[in-house]
Formats: C-alpha cells, sequence, structure tokens
C-alpha cells in the first residue's frame, strides 16, 4: 500500500500529501498512477494473507445534491463492485465523502432493487404488475408522446424530477419535443433561498468561500445535512482550524450547531429579525464598506424612488440606511426570537470584525419553514453586501460564477408554449415551479396529463398533502399514463402504470459542476463497469449490457424515446439526437460526451493531451476537471472593447451596446437584464467612470432596492424588510405550538436510502423532539406516544424528550417513516401500511414494521430494529408563500397524550380540509393578471428552468382582471 518515493510531495515539515487536487495526506488513498492495477488484502480471508487485485474507476456518488467523487474498487477477476471510496482527484470533495457515499455499494446489491420494467395489470394502485419488454413499454409511451405532440396536447406532457443529479440533458430532451413540461422538486426545498439571493444578486444561490473566512454565519445543519455539505463542512472545519469563529443560527441543537462558537435557537420566523438588528448595527456605527456600498449597491435607484424629495446623492442615502433600519434595535430582535438581546448584540460585533471574509449561507431551514422565509436568505446576503464580502477571498460568490455548464451537442430551441399547471399566473416571482400544487391544480381544472414521467421523485411520500396526491395519481381522467423511472420501489411507484428500472448512481452518466469553492470544475458520473471493460478493451454500447437485470441508464433510454417519438424526423424532433459523426444514426453517449469534452471545456484537450489520452478517455480515468481556479470578482471586470460598439446608457449607469455576444461563451450563458428599447443588448454598468460587467439584476448592480417586487404589487417589500411568518407567536393560540418537520438525518437521502443497510442500521426512526419543560407540562417521557395534530388531520410519534430544543417548539426529522403497500419495497425500511378510504378522509395504519427476512444478503437476516419512524408529511396541507412559491413546512400544532385506540404510526387526515387550506393561501397572491406591469406573466429575467420562448411570456389576452 506504500506509494512510491516520486508520488510524495513534501509541502510542509512533517506532512506527505496526494499530489493531486484533496491535498490530502497521501496515506488516505491510493496514488493515481496505480489505479490500474490495484492491490489489497481480502479482510474477509483475515488470518491469510489472500491478495486481491483491483481496477480503480472513478464516478460521482449520487446520494445528494453535491455530487461528490467516489473511487469504485472493481475486482479484476469477478468485474464486481467491491467497495466505493472517495476519488482524490476531484476538486469539489478532495477525495472525502460522509456516510452516504460509501454505501452506495449497499444500493448496488439491493435484494429488493427492481430490475425489469414492469407494467400494473388490473386498476392502478391495486399493486399487480407484470414484466414488460423495454420494447413494449418505449413503442407504448412514444405513441402517447407523439399523439399528444401532433394533436397539439404538448401541454399534457410532464416530467418531473426529484434529486436532478446532472446539468440540463433532461431539460433539453424536453425542448426537443417542444414542450415546457419540466417541473422540479424546488418549491418543497429550497425556494425561500432561492428567492432572497436572486432579488439581490440575480443569481439565486451562494458560494461561500468558508475555507478562508475569517466569520461564518450558518443558517441551518451545514456541517452534517446542508447543501453541499461535505465540501462546504471540510472547508469550514478548515477554517475553524486556522481560527474563524462560527455562528449557527438552529431552533434545535444540530451536530452543526454543536461545533458553532455562537449557537442560537430562535423562535422560528424570526430569523430575520435578528440579521437585520445585525445590519442595523453596522449602518448606525459605520461600520459597512462604504465604498463597496457606493459603487455597488443600486441605492440611486432606490433613493428616487422611495425618497423622491431628496436629491440622489449617496450621503443623503446613507441618512435614510440609517432611519430606515433605525426601529431594527437588538431589543426589538430579542423580542421577535426569544433570544437574548446581549447576545445578538455579540453576534453583531463579531460579524463587524470579518470585513470582506465573512461567509455565510442559509438554504433549507428556516427559509424553507415558514411564510416571508425568502427575506431571511435576503437579510443574511444583506450583511454580506453591507461588508462588501461578495465574491472575495473568504466571502460569498454567486453561484454561476463557481459552478461550469459545457456546450452540448445539440441545442433545442425554447419550447413555444407556457404551462399553466407547474407556472399558475398566481406566482410570477416563484421559484420555480409550483410542484406541489400539482394535484390541486389538477382538481381546478387547470389541465390534465397525458404522461407524467416521475423520476427519483416520490410526492406521495416526499411532498406535503400525500393523500391528495394519490388521489390525483388513481384519477385516470387527470392522469392517462404515469411512468416511474426509479431504481427503488417508493410510494408514490405503486400508483404507476409503467415501473422503469433506472441506473443508480455507478450505472449512469451524468454530468455535474456546483459552488462547492471558489473555483469551476465539472465531475463526470459514469457506469464504472461499462468504464472497467472498455478499459480492458471491451466495446460496450449499451449500459444494460453491464447493469444487473435489465437496468438502463437514463440518458440511453431518453435519446431512444426520443427517436421512437418522430423515427422519421418529420415532427423535426429527431434531429437532436442523431449522431453528428454519422448523420441518421442515433446519438450514443459516447459520442455526446466526447464531443462536450473536445469542444466544450477549456483546457481540457491539452491536459488529456498531456497524459496522452483524449477528453473523454481522461475523464473516464479520473472522473473530474477542475476548469478554473480562484475566479474572483467578475462584476469588476471591464468589459472589454469589442463588446462595446453604438452604446447608449440609462440615468443609473446601465450600458447598453450593438455589439453581438462573443461566440467565445462556452459557458451556457447566464440570464442579462433586458435590453433597452432600441434593440441594444445590456453589458455592464458605467462605474467611477468605467464599463464594468456588474451582476445580471434588472440594475446591473446588488439590489437593495428591488424593483420588481415594487413593479408587480409588492412595494412593501421592495427593501431587506421583516415580515410576520405564519408561525408567528402572537398568532399561536395557548394549546398550540410550532413543529419543525425540515431537518435531515445526516445518514439518510430522502426516499432513496432505504437500499443502504449500513445507513438504515444507524438511522432508521423520527420521534418528536420535546423540550423538558414542555414534556412536563403534558407529562410525557420518551418512548410516550403522542397525537400531533396539524390544520387536517394527526399522526401519531413517540416522543424524545431532550434540552436540545428551544422550549415549546417541537421537531420530527422528514426523513423516516416509510411505507409499503405489499411485499413490493424496501423490507429493510418500509413498514407494511393499511390504506383506509371513505370520501375525503384517509387513514393510515401500520401491519407491521420490519423484520429479518432471508435474500442473498446474510446481513438482511441480521435486521435488529422493527421501528421505521413516522410519515408525518401526510398530514400537512400545502402552505405555498406568495412570493417565493416555497412551500412553508412548519406547522402549527396541538400536542398531547395520545388516546386509548391510538398506535404508533396511525395517520387520519381530511383531504376536504386540504383543499380549504390551499384555498385560502392562493387567496393571499398578487396574480400576475392583476399586477404585472407590462402584460407579461413573469419577469424575463428571473431565473427559470427551461424557459420558453419570449413570447409566451404574454399573458393571455383574456386574463386581465
Ligand atoms: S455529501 Fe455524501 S451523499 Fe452527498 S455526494 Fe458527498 S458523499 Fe455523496
Amino acid at each position: 500500500m506504500k506509494p512510491d518515493g516520486a508520488e510524495r510531495v513534501k509541502i510542509e515539515e512533517g506532512g506527505t500529501f496526494y499530489p493531486g487536487p484533496s491535498r490530502s495526506h497521501l496515506a488516505a488513498f491510493p496514488p493515481k498512477e496505480r489505479w490500474d492495477d490495484w492491490t489489497e488484502l481480502d479482510s474477509r480471508a483475515w488470518p491469510e494473507r489472500k491478495e486481491r487485485y483491483y481496477t480503480l474507476v472513478p464516478t460521482t456518488c449520487f446520494n445528494c445534491e453535491s455530487a461528490c467523487g467516489l473511487l469504485a474498487y472493481i475486482d479484476k477477476v469477478t468485474l464486481e463492485v467491491q467497495k466505493f471510496e472517495g476519488n482524490p482527484e476531484h476538486p469539489g470533495s478532495r477525495g472525502r465523502n460522509c456516510a452516504k457515499g460509501p454505501a452506495t455499494i449497499n444500493q448496488i446489491n439491493d435484494p429488493d432493487r427492481i430490475l425489469y420494467p414492469l407494467k400494473r395489470k388490473g386498476k392502478r394502485g391495486q399493486g399487480e404488475w407484470e414484466r414488460v419488454t423495454w420494447d413494449e413499454a418505449l413503442d407504448d409511451i412514444a405513441g402517447r408522446l407523439r399523439k399528444a405532440i401532433v394533436e397539439g396536447r404538448r401541454n399534457e406532457i410532464m416530467y418531473h424530477v426529484g434529486r436532478p443529479g446532472e446539468d440540463g440533458f433532461t431539460e433539453r430532451i424536453l425542448a426537443a419535443w417542444g414542450v415546457d413540461g419540466h417541473n422540479s422538486h424546488t418549491n418543497i426545498c429550497s425556494s425561500g433561498s432561492r428567492e432572497g439571493y436572486q432579488l439581490w444578486m440575480g443569481l439565486d444561490r451562494p458560494s461561500p468561500d468558508h475555507a478562508n473566512a475569517k466569520v461564518i454565519l450558518l443558517i441551518s445543519a451545514h456541517l452534517e445535512s446542508g447543501h453541499y455539505f461535505n465540501p462546504h463542512a471540510q472547508r469550514v472545519i478548515d477554517a475553524k482550524a486556522s481560527g474563524a469563529k462560527l455562528i449557527v443560527f438552529d431552533t434545535r441543537l444540530s451536530h452543526t450547531a454543536t461545533h458553532a462558537d455562537y449557537w442560537i435557537a430562535p423562535h422560528p420566523g424570526s430569523e430575520t429579525a435578528i440579521l437585520l438588528a445585525v445590519a442595523n448595527y453596522l449602518i448606525q456605527n459605520d461600520l459597512y464598506n462604504r465604498d463597496f456600498v457606493r459603487r455597488w449597491w443600486n441605492w440611486e435607484e432606490c433613493l428616487r424612488v422611495e425618497h423622491p424629495d431628496v436629491s440622489p446623492a449617496f450621503e443623503n442615502f446613507e441618512r435614510a440606511l440609517k432611519e430606515t433600519y433605525g426601529d431594527y434595535s437588538f431589543e426589538f430582535a430579542a423580542q421577535e426570537s426569544g433570544v437574548d438581546a446581549r447576545v445578538i448584540e455579540e453576534i453583531a460585533r463579531l460579524v463587524a470584525t470579518a470585513g470582506t471574509r465573512f461567509s455565510s449561507h442559509n438554504w433549507r431551514s428556516a427559509a424553507s419553514g415558514v411564510s416571508n422565509g425568502w427575506t431571511v436568505a435576503r437579510a443574511l446576503f444583506m450583511l454580506n453586501a453591507l461588508l462588501g464580502a461578495v465574491a472575495t477571498e473568504g466571502g460569498v460568490f454567486p453561484n454561476a460564477w463557481n459552478k461550469f455548464v459545457p456546450r452540448p451537442i445539440h441545442v433545442p430551441p425554447h419550447p413555444k408554449m407556457w404551462n399553466e399547471t407547474t407556472w399558475p399566473a398566481e406566482y410570477p416571482l416563484s421559484m420555480h415551479e409550483m410542484s406541489f400544487l400539482l394535484p390541486h391544480l389538477l382538481k381546478d381544472g387547470r389541465g390534465r396529463l397525458e404522461v407524467y414521467f416521475t423520476r427519483v421523485y416520490n410526492p406521495v411520500w416526499t411532498n406535503p398533502d400525500g393523500f391528495s396526491w394519490i388521489e390525483v395519481l388513481t384519477d385516470e381522467q387527470l392522469i392517462g399514463c404515469h411512468v416511474a423511472l426509479t431504481p427503488v420501489w417508493n410510494e408514490t411507484s405503486y400508483f404507476a402504470d409503467y415501473i422503469l428500472p433506472m441506473g443508480l448512481g455507478p450505472e449512469r452518466h451524468d454530468l455535474h459542476s456546483y459552488e462547492t469553492h471558489d473555483s469551476q470544475w465539472l465531475g463526470f458520473r459514469q457506469p464504472v463497469l461499462k468504464a472497467a471493460r472498455q478499459r480492458f478493451g471491451e466495446q460496450v454500447r449499451d449500459s444494460r449490457e453491464v447493469n444487473p437485470g435489465e437496468v438502463w441508464e437514463e440518458n440511453e433510454f431518453w435519446l431512444e424515446l426520443t427517436w421512437r417519438i418522430d423515427p422519421d424526423g418529420g415532427l423535426g424532433i429527431r434531429q437532436f439526437v442523431e449522431s453528428k459523426k454519422v448523420p441518421g444514426s442515433g446519438l450514443t453517449v459516447d459520442e455526446y460526451y466526447a464531443w462536450i469534452f473536445e469542444n466544450s471545456v477549456p483546457g481540457l484537450n491539452e491536459k488529456a493531451a498531456a497524459e496522452n489520452l483524449k477528453p473523454l478517455e481522461f475523464m473516464r480515468r479520473y472522473g473530474a476537471f477542475e476548469v478554473k481556479k480562484k475566479v474572483g470578482a467578475i462584476y469588476e471586470e471591464p468589459v472589454p472593447a469589442d463588446e462595446l460598439e453604438d452604446l447608449n446608457e440609462d440615468l443609473f449607469g446601465r450600458v447598453f451596446s450593438r455589439a453581438p455576444k462573443p461566440a467565445a461563451a462556452n459557458i451556457v450563458p447566464l440570464p442579462t437584464p433586458d435590453g433597452d428599447a432600441d434593440g441594444r443588448r445590456f453589458v455592464g454598468v458605467r462605474i467611477d467612470g468605467k464599463i464594468l460587467r456588474g451582476f445580471p439584476t434588472p440594475s446591473g448592480r446588488l439590489e437593495f432596492y428591488s424593483s420588481t417586487l415594487a413593479n408587480w404589487g409588492w412595494p412593501e417589500l421592495a427593501i431587506p424588510t421583516y415580515a410576520k411568518s405564519h408561525v408567528h407567536k402572537d398568532s399561536l393560540k395557548p394549546d398550540e405550538t410550532i413543529l419543525i418537520s425540515t431537518f435531515r438525518l445526516p445518514v439518510q437521502i430522502h426516499t432513496r436510502s432505504a437500499n443502504a443497510k449500513w445507513l438504515n442500521e444507524i438511522a432508521h426512526t423520527n420521534p418528536l423532539w420535546l423540550h423538558t419543560d414542555h414534556a412536563r407540562k403534558l407529562d410525557v417521557r420518551t418512548g410516550d406516544l403522542v397525537r400531533v395534530e396539524t390544520e387536517i388531520g394527526y399522526f401519531v410519534v413517540r416522543a424524545w424528550v431532550t434540552e436540545g430544543i428551544r422550549p415549546g417548539i417541537v421537531a420530527c426529522s422528514h426523513h423516516m417513516g416509510r411505507w409499503k403497500l405489499a411485499e413490493q419495497g424496501q423490507k429493510q425500511l418500509m413498514a407494511t401500511v393499511k390504506l383506509e378510504h371513505q370520501g375525503s378522509i384517509w387513514g393510515l395504519k401500520r401491519e407491521k414494521g420490519v423484520e429479518p427476512f432471508a435474500s442473498d444478503d446474510p446481513d438482511t437476516l441480521r435486521i435488529w430494529w422493527n421501528d421505521v419512524g413516522v410519515h408525518q408529511n401526510l398530514t400537512f396541507p400545502v402552505h405555498p408563500d406568495p412570493i417565493s412559491g416555497m412551500h412553508c413546512w412548519h406547522q402549527v400544532v396541538r400536542v398531547k397524550k395520545a388516546r386509548p385506540g391510538d398506535d404508533y404510526g396511525d395517520i387520519s387526515v381530511d383531504t376536504e380540509k386540504s383543499r380549504a387550506v390551499y384555498r385560502k393561501w392562493l387567496a393571499m397572491t398578487r396574480p400576475a393578471s392583476r399586477y404585472s406591469p407590462d402584460g407579461t406573466r413573469r419577469p424575463y429575467w428571473m431565473l427559470r428552468p427551461l424557459k420558453p420562448a419570449r413570447e409566451f411570456y404574454a399573458l393571455p389576452v383574456d386574463s386581465a382582471q
């Protein structure tokens, strides 16, 4: 196992480090030069010293959004994957993984996985299935799609994705079909944060440079389960090792909170008040970066609109700023949050010391829990904007600058339609599709679906209001054909017409690039057995040749399905899945990726050539490529002279040019503000006499003042403001409390980890967190059954009494409570249940928990746990935030001791009540049909996956009220 001396790079006294991107201690990784031929002792043969010989193939993990690098250890004799460890050549994860990465081996060996295409027999949801061939399934589905397209029913086609795990492949397939049918899980996940960030900087995610920060402020549990948490967590810990201070806001004592210098547990929904009190401290004491604010905030626009009576001088803006935020005192924040004013002041003083090395992050958590939750991200980024810690070392970058999306071989045009069932007019500013409202929109009669794909998505279990999902999924008038693309059984797949077995992470191709730090990298997921066989000189054309059973990778599936929709090319669809090398034949996955790597990734050709490899061979060998290090502050870059032609400059210094966009853009273009009335395009902003790139916002600057909010019906929120949430303490009745239902268990993966035995053994239940004082009042002890009543029903769960939560608030992880209706399913983590249904009243009753069972894996006889938690999400109605569209997860509930007859896991819901709650929240919106300033459905500058052609942004003529 000892590497050669030449493979060692000594970078500091006493430390020997791996020379690749990980820079980690050498002993952790086999050196890349020996990946073709690696030897380890067989642990099972101990004490015999039996050697096993491996070829090591990189891929990326698919168990969360981080896409960390993995190395598959493939036995050269058996050609089986023995294990997965970290890939030290991956710049984001640097060879490190969380528990879920190595557990990928459990998933590919899962005895309950789906291996063949299945078609339902009998009624949908009845639980009877027959095996069919891929050809039968493809022909039927392609025929339905073609018919819908030819008959002008494109709006009846929808693809609904949970974890995409790829950068745009399937969106382009939908665009090739001319369909605005992309639907995501974003509104049950991150819309709140996205809204806050997008309004400030035009891009909807933060990319914090944690490793170089002096002060880090995290809202939620980033060290164990936040967005990109493994890549971020290791950099947060690096920073702490260098002396950085960590502040954590979390109502619940998370693992992250245990590592904090300051942990505060605010009343849910009050976080914005605290952040604005910190901002106010910086403002009142002149501790902000004055020059940065003067140069980069759209203060002049703010002054002209909000204070038209004063001259547009920066000093007047500063005066107005002091006046506007003066009421956000520490005492006010303390009153709203329940956190001691002195502690908030200490935090403010600490933030003030960070200068431009202030990194911060909010993703789900507070921003996803409450109405107006998006204001949390907006107020948090305001601290960065005040300190000038934007795209600085140790600051926060807009995500797209730390991400690389290559141009693909074919780029279909924007669809010529607008889909009302994903982008209803009530939510013109939503981020993004109103996905969790689909059952209600279908019940409203706003559309029907001929073909509905769910892919790595399980809305019956993951979304709120799952019984309403079952009601529409079992209604064949509303959904003609439901195709579940999934490697494993899930609660939604029981209500499908086809279940098509898709490859797990190491059985498929994908490209991805995420904002893990200040760099741009490209990761390559690949079917590892295919890559290994190719290393041995074998030809593998189709991933079904190497995957178990008839498991297929999705890219090959989509290419084939698209071809079958338009076999003669007459619809203009086939051209987007044709080979460029052999016109008239189908595009292969190898050609698709080879083209991208050869034509769209700067520096990759040279890097590969230096090792005598073609770019595709290089990526198959190493699994990742660092495109650029230290991207820096793009907004400060001068616009090159060849982009400046026949300029027009507006009142606020926005510069428009007639010069065409340079072709150099290998990166998919970022959204940019609109051009001027004469057709010039926006190129930058004039700052102190120079024309600089700026930000992709309407003003080209950081938007302290949002003309978008002001013009689309929300002038009272045009600047960062605290607004009371739907769980504000003033609105609670004496017997009500707040349920925090959003937190992840660090070793589980929503729906997808029920097939990972190691993870299930570690975490398999979700008791209700209850503070000691609260439990005493309720006369409840750990392990007692309690009934939690929501607006539409109740669930019965066990209590866990703890000091690790704010008194009076309760919490339950959403990661548990998986169920199955019959034997099909994950036997190690799904309870067998009975559904009861009468009118609008639904019940779920547990028949049995999990138990040991015989399979090819002897470990399944060693299952010792029986409890798999409670499916609380079924009892939540939809709560769409009127602006961001985020489902506001926190629930106002009543917690009581269980009644006689209540059993663990019992659930009862009335879907008529859930309809009423949906209508109540719908009434809070300010629809585009009434508030649009320009007759469009949505501001064109705002991000939208799979944008339709611009003319389809226009509202229908008869929609104005
Ligand atoms: S953080 Fe864990 S689950 Fe997520 S990609 Fe990395 S190793 Fe996989």
